[in-house]
């Protein structure tokens, strides 16, 4: 067979090809990019990106709308500049992803802040800056928030999430739509809630909104979920409330190999439909995807330590571990892994192996069972790491986390470079050093 023509691997992203045996990313050699900064490696597709975006926002043009890119799936400040250039809004969850939204030139009025504990400082200085909403999960935090905008003497614009009691068929851990889990304002109390919100000085009732959970791959559950919002609204809207946008929430798949899954234009088609056949459609709509937008355009390159054939398992063994890549040992995460250069038959024999790192950790392994043709020294590469990758990335084990590498059609970016050891040990102190506080917790 000939080498000569580029051959793709994966039809979710298609900027990953071989060229003469040696996969490049929109053209980019990852084997010269290893050499080059080293691995475990993130590398990204600035295209890749900006199509998973306008697979979002093509099909509601013609629609008020806002995407609001859900930050946590990868909080990398290049790749929020690459989707606050294009306008983009963010989901954040923190005031530390707040600060990165804003360095990387992100609209703080695009801004939606989400998650079940917000402190004080950071409701503080999300007021400040003048984000576009709330989601409020509870009584006790909107009372806090009407406090603290009163205090300030400026408003809190706020959309209460509910809680619509919606299972849809993911992971246990990123499922979030149930009854039994931590999110969300129940149905049956969330009307009261809007009334009360409504009644608050400092408050203004902007918005109402759900997320479901992560990794979904049916329509279903957000038309489940949608409805119970409707019905919520005829309620509300009956006795004068009226809410200007509705937010679906983020939590679309991806594709990790060749499944079947739809398009995020279907799941918006759908929902489009429903607003309208409900006298919704003139309604803000806001979605939130993390995962969809950037989960494909990301790989990980990681080289071959050594090779451990054993009579039950062969190890193949890479030098990145569940601390750089946790979704296989956290979540049972299958990522598709190819070689980075194909290797000659005579070289390797191609047998199922199991891809660990070399954390010590029984649970780091990044990859089992796959047919592989491993040479060590060589590297693989680990597809659909561009989310929840990188930001889920810890110094476990003392390692410093990964280099990051942006790739467009002309050129290959550092974005982030390797951590050092001296950066893991810069914050901490020895009993004896002189800058040991003077007495206990500097108390007294
Ligand atoms: C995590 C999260 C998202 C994004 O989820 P994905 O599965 O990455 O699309 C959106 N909204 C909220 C509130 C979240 O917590």
């Amino acid at each position: 067979m000939s080498q000569r023509q580029p051959s793709k691997v994966f039809s979710s992203l298609p900027e990953l090809e071989y060229r003469a045996s040696e996969l490049h990313l929109e053209g980019v050699s990852l084997s010269r990019l290893a050499a080059l900064q080293g691995t475990p490696l993130y590398v990204y597709s600035q295209g890749a990106m900006l199509r998973a975006l306008a697979g979002y926002r093509n099909p509601l043009v013609r629609r008020k709308h806002l995407v609001c890119y859900a930050v946590k799936a990868n909080s990398t400040l290049a790749v929020l500049q690459v989707l606050a250039r294009e306008g983009c809004g963010f989901d954040i969850v923190s005031v530390g992803e707040l600060e990165r939204v804003l360095t990387a030139g992100g609209l703080p009025s695009n801004v939606v802040f989400a998650g079940v504990g917000k402190r004080r400082d950071e409701v503080e200085r999300a007021i400040e800056v003048g984000i576009k909403c709330f989601n409020v999960e509870s009584e006790g935090e909107l009372m806090v928030l009407s406090e603290i905008a009163a205090n300030l003497r400026k408003r809190a614009p706020v959309s209460l999430r509910l809680n619509p009691e919606v299972s849809p068929n993911t992971h246990r851990y990123i499922s979030t739509g149930g009854k039994e889990n931590k999110f969300g304002v129940p149905l049956a109390t969330a009307a009261g809630l809007y009334r009360l919100a409504a009644r608050l000085p400092a408050i203004d009732v902007v918005g109402i909104n759900f997320h479901i959970g992560s990794q979904i791959t049916e329509v279903a559950p957000y038309l489940r979920a949608l409805d119970c919002t409707l019905q919520l609204l005829d309620v509300l809207e009956a006795e004068g409330l009226r809410i200007s946008h509705i937010d679906v929430g983020g939590g679309w798949g991806i594709r990790h190999l060749d499944e079947p899954l739809s398009e995020p234009r279907h799941l918006l088609s759908a929902i489009l439909d429903r607003l309208d056949a409900r006298g919704y459609g003139d309604r803000e709509l806001v979605i939130e995807p993390g995962r969809s937008l950037v989960g494909n355009a990301g790989v990980l390159v990681t080289q071959i330590l050594s090779l451990k054939p054993t009579e039950g398992k062969n190890f193949c063994i890479v030098d990145a571990g569940m601390n750089d890549l946790v979704r296989p040992a956290m979540y049972n995460a299958y990522m598709h892994i190819v070689e980075c250069v194909k290797p000659l038959d005579c070289l390797a024999s191609r047998r199922n192996w199991d891809v660990v790192g070399p954390v010590c950790e029984s649970g780091d392994w990044l990859g089992l069972d796959r047919s592989l043709m491993p040479v060590a020294g060589e590297h693989l590469v680990i597809l659909s790491a561009g989310a929840y990758g990188m930001s889920m990335a810890s110094n476990y084990n003392t390692r410093p986390r990964p280099a990051e590498i942006m790739v467009n059609s002309t050129n290959a970016i550092l974005i982030r470079r390797r951590e050092t050891i001296d950066d893991l040990l810069k914050n901490e102190m020895l009993l004896t050093s002189p800058s040991a506080l003077s007495s206990p917790l500097g108390r007294g």
